[in-house]
């Protein structure tokens, strides 16, 4: 799962926010393109989106029980061991500026209802049930989205991954499903309502657009494709959708094996995601 969610998320990271034709030029899988608004920024390289979902994995192979502090904790450690861009640019300065969890949780003001909560959720869903599934997916997004909306994104995201690794049913009932579990209260119209078109900015979109990918079915490699055709924030949709996807028995494991091969290998790389996907796997 972490590495192919990473896969999704460095493919995707190139293509973030960036223009339609842009997008219908490159995004043809025969590899990692460089960022579109970054010349010269190295490709294959991962963002926040799944350095901090390496923070809630080893968390939960910890063993040790979650409380906002260990969060805290993992985050700065996880950004700080190894910077990778892409955060909100408010929230990186603050990492960069922490020292430690505690700094964290007295300087940071939780409002946002953006993706960062749902990007980072999916290994969540590998827990055994429902309910602690819920309460974890809650109690990591209070730490930066204290919010209905961003709590409410980052369950559906952690619920799609459950749904697909504990095989709860078909994929194309995947939204239906998370939609009987979260009823939809925050304003977005519903959890299997078809998305199409640019993902903006807010955690629902994201979640709702890789909802949409999952139910359209295929391989990995058209769910990759399909998440970053739609523009817009689409390396976290692409995490989103292959975090759950790669679960799936019916989903082909179809990524291309260049970009296995190209993604960036170094301390907390490839390799490092393959190792505690293993751990994960086994909790
Ligand atoms: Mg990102």
């Amino acid at each position: 799962m972490l590495v192919e969610l990473a896969i999704g998320d460095a493919y995707g990271g190139a293509f973030e926010h960036a223009y339609p034709s842009f997008v219908a030029e490159h995004n043809n899988l025969t590899g990692y393109v460089p960022h579109h608004g970054q010349p010269g920024a190295p490709a294959g390289r991962y963002t926040d989106d799944t350095q901090m979902t390496i923070a809630i994995a080893e968390a939960l192979v910890s063993g040790l029980r979650w409380t906002p502090l260990l969060l805290a904790e993992q985050f700065v450690r996880a950004y700080h061991r190894d910077p990778h861009d892409g955060y909100a640019p408010r929230f990186h300065q603050l990492l960069s500026e922490v020292r430690d969890g505690e700094e964290l949780l007295r300087r940071l003001r939780p409002q946002s209802d953006k993706s960062g909560a749902a990007m980072r959720a999916g290994p969540i869903g590998i827990l055994p049930a429902v309910d602690d599934v819920l309460y974890h997916a809650k109690l990591q997004a209070r730490i930066t989205h204290d919010t209905p909306a961003g709590i409410a994104a980052a369950q559906a995201a952690a619920l799609a991954v459950h749904y697909c690794h504990h095989r709860l049913g078909p994929l194309s009932e995947i939204a239906k499903w998370i939609e009987g579990i979260l009823p939809e209260d925050v304003g977005h119209g519903g959890w299997a309502l078809p998305w199409s078109g640019k993902v903006g900015p807010q955690g629902w979109m994201s979640v709702r657009a890789a909802l949409t990918v999952l139910t359209g079915g295929g391989g990995l490699a058209r769910m990759l494709h399909s998440a970053v055709a739609l523009t817009g924030d689409v390396d976290t949709v692409a995490t989103i959708a292959l975090a759950a996807a790669s679960r799936s028995p019916e989903v082909a494991q179809d990524l291309p094996p260049v970009l296995w091969r190209d993604l960036e290998n170094g301390e907390f790389g490839r390799d490092h995601l393959a190792r505690l996907d293993e751990r994960l796997l086994h909790i």
